[in-house]
């Protein structure tokens, strides 16, 4: 199996790296001393340039082949983690309470800084390989951030390539599919105000625990009665507060929860009618909605070219058999989307074997991935670049 011989060599240090940043987790844009760990480590390759501070704290490393090109690449890692108590047992478990690597940044972390430390030895290829970390995956827009400090055009990048491993999916596979990947990401918060009273004079009062639950209910015929029921939709409301004891009404309660998509049609099918419903609910039963949409990610789209191109360098790597091509969209979000939404290029799933879900207190990055997930940043730079 075409495993670059010196990325298997270099599994330990990689694993090392790894264990390192799971050990000392950090949340959004605070990831000081995993962006200076990593500006260090790209300094240390003989890196051409390194940028700190793009994004506020992601960093740049440029490296040049020795063969001449003009052609440039961007490859993007994470490194934000997430405020989860880590419920683990490892020898380099979180040292921080209530912080944990569960999404396997610390993995993407340290399989792009191995493939830098590749390539920046070996620079077999023509043109320019620009490697991306970035802060504040996890719902702080850490790429969006990064794209408004002029990423792209200040390092020249045309084609950018993401990366995330997938539990359940077995060590040795990869995933990837043409199209709307992963999903459009809004937030709805509803406030209501109804009257509150004695719980024994229900009759005077316009009770927000009734009038919440009814909202929570007549949303749930969104994705089941005005989506096309071939098209993906997530209407999810995970946060109900009312109420203080069992004698009030309450006069307010709070709702928040999040509606996904994966086509631009059913996110504003979502908006328009998630508004029609809250306000319609409350008018009903004689209370005020004030509901506010946020807009979160987009949707991640691969593009045609550059996903065949990712999935035939998987399959150089894993073999044919190995690369799930058609692997299905997810209703997660992931901020890649909008580097996706700039520049052509694709986003491929690595197995992460048999661990727990992404954002588990118990989920760890497979170190087993690392030799995979590496040597498909080298081949994906020296083919895309060879000139
Ligand atoms: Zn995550
Ligand atoms: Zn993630």
């Amino acid at each position: 199996m075409p495993i670059v011989n010196r990325i298997a060599d270099l599994h330990g240090e990689i694993a090392a790296w790894r264990r390192d940043i799971h050990a000392n987790p950090e949340l959004m844009y605070d990831v000081h001393r995993t962006a200076a760990s990593v500006a260090e480590k790209l300094r240390s390759f003989g890196c051409d340039d390194v940028v700190t501070g793009i994004g506020r704290t992601g960093v740049v490393g440029v490296i040049r082949g020795r063969k001449a090109g003009a052609k440039v690449i961007g490859l993007r890692a994470d490194m934000d983690a997430l405020p989860i108590e880590e419920a683990t047992n490892l020898p380099y478990k979180s040292t921080v309470p209530g912080k944990m690597h569960a999404c396997g940044h610390d993995g993407h972390t340290a399989m792009l800084l191995g493939a830098a430390k590749y390539l920046a030895e070996t620079r077999n290829f023509a043109g320019t390989a620009v490697v991306i970390f970035q802060p504040a995956e996890e719902g702080g827009a850490g790429a969006k951030a990064m794209l408004q400090d002029g990423l792209l055009d200040r390092f020249g990048i045309e084609q950018v390539f993401g990366m995330h491993n997938y539990p359940g999916l077995p060590v040795g596979e990869f995933g990837i599919r043409c199209g709307p990947t992963m999903a459009a990401a809004d937030y709805i918060e509803i406030n209501l105000e109804g009257l509150g009273g004695h719980a024994a004079r229900p009759h005077l009062g316009v009770d927000t625990i009734l009038v919440g639950a009814q909202i929570v209910n007549q949303l749930q015929s969104i994705v089941a009665r005005n989506v096309d029921p071939l098209q993906a939709a997530v209407v999810s409301i995970c946060l109900f507060q009312a109420g203080s004891t069992n004698n009030v009404i309450p006069q307010h309660a709070r709702l928040a929860g999040t509606a996904r998509s994966l086509t631009h049609e059913v996110r504003d099918l979502l908006r328009k009618r998630v508004a029609e419903v809250v306000e319609g609910t409350a008018q009903l039963h004689g209370a005020k909605a004030t509901l506010t949409y946020t807009t979160g990610y987009p949707v991640l789209v691969n593009e045609e070219r550059g996903t065949a191109f990712a999935a035939e360098v998987a399959a150089e790597i894993a073999g044919k058999s190995k690369v799930n091509t058609a692997f299905p969209p997810m209703m997660g979000a992931e901020d890649f989307a909008y580097m996706l939404q700039e520049r052509p290029g694709a986003f491929i799933y690595v197995g992460n074997g048999d661990s727990a879900g992404l954002h588990h207190p118990a989920y760890d990055f497979n170190d087993e991935a690392i030799p995979l997930g590496t040597s498909y940043w080298v081949r994906l730079t020296e083919t895309a670049l060879a000139g």
